[in-house]
């Protein structure tokens, strides 16, 4: 019932299509499950299920000269699986996100240690930028990363860290002094089982994910555990976000996708007043609204993914209005579907009721939507000639 359509856009070249029909058919295979009981225990089996079955390669380049992410390929991966479950999209978007940075920024030793064990599902990874008071704030950054003889030492906090808790490694953003602001930021590799490092508190959400609030106490690591140079850590945490953030706009967009054909069933289905619903011309009102943003978010996202891809260096604006759009879209999308569900729209367990909790987190993490507006305005105002 899905509309796949939007593959024939020009956006996409013929090993996109291909990649998009062969997960179709994985996902309805392998992710039938929905009560994910131990969301921890979940979350490794399906790193370890994507990984044995080779999507996670696409999270990370391999070790060929010109391999590099593909953000179309990381999008349609995750509209995909974002349709069939939130955390298996979840899982696969981790992995990209948590091991971005070595993936741009790091060394051949750190590329080698880390990303074949990554893209194999071998590795969990986290991505640890956000502290209880710099969430947007990133430049505030309080987490410190002192110099002491041969190494680092990292005192600090993080908090909301996805995979905090079952993570083989965290990237790090500490400040390391070089300048105020956000230029007196660096990157760092902390591994697990640094003594330095504490789970200090387990976060229950409104759609259950590993996350953790993590505090760092004379934590040891060692010179080569710095990622790219000392200084560059808000450069590398933005360019890690401008590649993954139109990803989570498609990831909203699978969401959407899925209210839609719930709603289409029910709609085709369910008989009021001696007719089906879908005859309701409210009813269908509604289901023009849902396809109209759903089309108007594909296009933006893929258009932002076939942007990098291009080989822009930043697509800052194009991000931010994929993620922003796309996001707020899936909202409404998903109101809409629980609305014509009735009742059963908000039972627990139903699939729509399910995705109305799933997408709110998403207008919140990697940017909350006032500040991709702000993005917005500043990239549209440079523009104006003085
Ligand atoms: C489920 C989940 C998973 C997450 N995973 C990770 C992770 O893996 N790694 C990580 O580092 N972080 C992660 N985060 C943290 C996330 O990135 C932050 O929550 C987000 O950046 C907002 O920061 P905050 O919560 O401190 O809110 P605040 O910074 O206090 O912002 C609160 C609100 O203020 C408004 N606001 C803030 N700044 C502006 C502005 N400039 N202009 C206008 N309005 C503004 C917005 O409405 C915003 O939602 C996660 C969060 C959640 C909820």
């Amino acid at each position: 019932m899905t509309d796949r359509s939007f593959l024939k856009w020009p956006f996409f070249e013929s090993r996109h299509r291909e990649v998009a029909e062969r997960l179709k058919t994985w996902a309805s295979a392998n992710l039938a499950e929905t009560d994910h009981g131990d969301v921890d225990k979940a979350c490794r089996k399906l790193v370890s299920v994507l990984g044995r079955d080779r999507w996670l390669e696409f999270t990370a380049p391999g070790e060929g000269k010109n391999e590099r992410i593909d953000v179309r390929t990381l999008a349609l991966i995750r509209e995909t699986l974002a349709r069939h479950s939130g955390l298996a999209d979840f899982a696969f978007a981790m992995q990209g996100l948590g091991a971005g940075p070595i993936s741009l920024f790091g060394s051949i030793e750190q590329r080698n240690a880390w990303l074949p064990r990554t893209r194999t599902g071998k590795a969990i990874a986290a991505f640890a930028l956000s502290e209880p008071d710099s969430g947007s704030d990133v430049a505030n950054i309080a987490t410190e990363a002192r110099r002491d003889g041969n190494g680092f030492v990292l005192d600090g906090e993080k908090t909301w860290i996805s995979n905090g808790g079952i993570a083989d490694f965290y990237v790090v953003f500490a400040r390391t002094g070089e300048a105020p602001g956000a230029r007196g930021l660096s990157a760092f590799i902390v591994e697990a089982d640094n003594p330095g490092l504490e789970i200090a508190e387990r976060l229950q959400v409104i759609a259950p994910h590993p996350l953790a609030r993590l505090r760092f106490e004379r934590c040891r690591v060692a010179p080569a555990a710095l990622i790219g140079d000392a200084g560059e850590g808000f450069k590398i945490a933005m360019t890690t976000l401008d590649v993954f953030r139109t990803t989570v706009g498609a990831a909203a967009l699978g969401f959407a996708r899925r209210a839609l054909d719930e709603t289409l069933r029910r709609a085709a289905g369910r008989h009021l007043f001696g007719a089906p619903l879908a005859d309701l011309q409210m009813v269908q009102g509604h289901i023009a609204d849902m396809a109209l943003e759903i089309d108007a978010a594909a296009l933006l996202v893929y258009r932002a993914a076939w942007t990098k891809d291009m080989g822009a260096a930043r697509v800052t604006r194009e991000a931010a209005m994929a993620k922003l759009f796309a996001t707020e879209a899936a909202q409404r999308v998903i109101d809409a579907a629980v609305q014509i569900h009735g009742g059963d729209g908000v039972r627990s367990g139903h699939p729509v009721e399910t995705l109305y909790r799933e997408i709110r987190a998403l207008r919140i993490y990697e940017g909350a939507s006032d500040v991709q507006k702000v993005v917005i305005a500043r990239s549209v105002l440079s523009t104006v000639e003085h």
